[in-house]
This record gives structure tokens, sequence and C-alpha cells, in this order.
């Protein structure tokens, strides 16, 4: 393991609460160490959360202009189709660019990055954990600011597996148009909205969506589709049939095929 390097703060976690942190520190003119586990700063905000998707749900918008509206202004669009893999190298660049963004101003401010999963040794000294998972170098401060966010949590009868049931980030880079698709959870922040709304769009495929709490949400968004149907009950269990999953709602069976 490296020797030690001391700072007056460590900031563990590089998403918009600890980049921001770190960066006001330096500022002040402590002298900062910034530690992300991700190869990229930016967290999953700029990661796998607001700006990929956000990039996907202009690109939606985009497409249903194209599609259904261009006309009503006079403009005539034939042939208009989808490029998913254009879509997403669009929404890659964009990230790539915002979060090498980050880093630039980490450098600007002269904040010191460490890539690595941190572990605390005690209340003043962490660990970097590198990709074999084994220690690689210790830093100490006095101060230490937490700002490890958040993951997505999958549900115990609906384990993610990367292809059929997806947790926001797979959803985020799925390759394919899905033929159907439910969307468990609606919050608006979570995406569980915005993701159920960019498959709409693209792809005009039905969309289920379930989860009690929710539904007055999308139905305001969206309430001239007739392609999203709402779901008003607790997710009760899943089942697997062939590639897709069949999801059971305490009053309702819904059907979801890749
Ligand atoms: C699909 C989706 C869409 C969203 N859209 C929006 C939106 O439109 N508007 C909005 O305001 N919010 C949105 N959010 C929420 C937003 O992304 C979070 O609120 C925000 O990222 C939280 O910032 P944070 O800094 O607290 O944590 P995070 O951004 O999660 O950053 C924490 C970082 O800590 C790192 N980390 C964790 N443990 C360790 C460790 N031990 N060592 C080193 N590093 C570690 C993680 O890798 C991560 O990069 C969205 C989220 C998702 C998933």
């Amino acid at each position: 393991m490296t020797p030690q390097s001391s700072f007056d703060l460590i900031v563990i976690g590089a998403g918009p609460g600890g980049y921001v942190c770190a960066f006001r520190a330096a500022q002040l003119g402590l002298k900062v160490a910034l530690v992300e586990k991700r190869a990229t700063l930016g967290g999953t905000c700029l990661n796998v959360g607001c700006i990929p998707s956000k990039a996907l749900l202009a690109s939606s918008e985009h497409y249903a202009f194209a599609k259904g509206h261009a006309s009503e202004h006079g403009i005539k669009i034939d042939g208009v189709s989808l490029d998913v893999a254009a879509m997403l190298k669009k929404k890659d660049g964009i990230v790539q660019k915002l979060t090498g963004g980050v880093a630039a101003l980490a450098k600007a401010r002269k904040v010191t990055v460490f890539t690595g999963e941190a572990r605390f040794i005690s209340a003043t000294e962490i660990s970097l954990a590198g990709n074999t998972g084994a220690p690689s170098a210790s830093l100490t401060a006095k101060n230490i600011v937490i700002a490890t966010g958040s993951a997505p949590v999958e549900l115990p009868f609906l384990k993610f597996d990367g292809t059929t049931i997806l947790s926001s980030t797979e959803a985020l880079t799925l390759p394919s148009v899905p033929k159907t698709l439910a969307v468990v959870g609606g919050g608006a922040i979570h995406g569980g909205t915005e993701i159920g709304a960019v498959m709409v769009t693209y792809f005009r495929h039905r969309c289920g969506k379930c989860g009690r709490r929710d539904g007055r949400l999308l139905r305001k968004r969206r309430a001239d589709r007739d392609d999203m149907a709402l779901g008003g009950e607790d997710v009760a269990g899943c089942m697997r049939v062939g590639e897709g999953v069949v999801i059971k709602e305490q009053v309702e069976i819904l059907e979801c095929l890749r």
C-alpha cells in the first residue's frame, strides 16, 4: 500500500453533493482530496441519472416531433426512423463532456482526485481499494465528508439481472426496443416516469407502470397518451416466462416481453 497522503479534507463520492463540497472547500483554501470509485466524476447524476435520462428524453421529443408534429407546422419529413445506437452515442457523448468538465474543474481548483473505493481505517484515515479490491493507498485528514449518494435498490422478488429486470442504470443503455415494458415505481427523480415517457415516445409500444403512489404524477404528465397503462396497486410478485416477465399486481397481471 502506498504511504499515506495527508489532507485538510477528504470528500468521499464525486457526485453533485461531493464535488461541489470539494470545490468550495478548495476555494476557501483547504487542501482537498476527492475520492471516487467510478472511473469518471459527476456521480449518479452525470453518469447514470439526470443527464443521460434528460438526453434520452430530448431525443425522444425530437423523434416525436419529426414523426408526429412537424407536419402540423407545414414541415414534411419522410421516412423517419429510429437509430437507437446513434441515440445512445449522443447520450454517451453528453455524459462524457460533462464528466470531463467536472474533472477539469477539479484540476483548476487544485483538488486532488483519487480513483478507488474508500474504506474507513479510523475516523481520520481511509484506504483506497482499486479494481482488485486490494487497498492501494491510504489517505488521512482531520475532516472527512461522506457524500456517497444512493444506488438502485432491488425488490426481493424482482432481482436485477441486467437483461430482463433492469435498474434505471441499465434502462438507460437498452440497445434495442423492448416489445412491452413495465416500470415499477414512478418517482420523477428516480426516472420511473421519465423512462416510461422516453420509451413510449420512442417506441409507441404499450408501457405499463405499477406502484400505488405515483399514478397521479404520470397521469398528469402524459394525460394525452393512451399507450401508457397505469396500475394502481403494489407489485406483489413476478414470474419469468420465456424471455419475459409476468408482474403480478394485487389486482392485475402485466406481461412484459423483450
Ligand atoms: C435515472 C435518474 C434520473 C434522475 N434525474 C434527476 C433529475 O432530473 N433531477 C435531479 O435533481 N435529480 C435527479 N436524479 C437524482 C440525482 O442523480 C441524485 O439526487 C444525485 O446524483 C445525488 O447526488 P449525490 O452527490 O448525493 O450522490 P451520487 O450522485 O450518487 O454520487 C455519489 C458518488 O459516490 C460514489 N461512491 C459511493 N461509495 C463510494 C466509496 N466507498 N468510495 C468512493 N466513492 C464512492 C459513487 O460511485 C457516486 O459516484 C436522478 C437519478 C436517476 C437514477
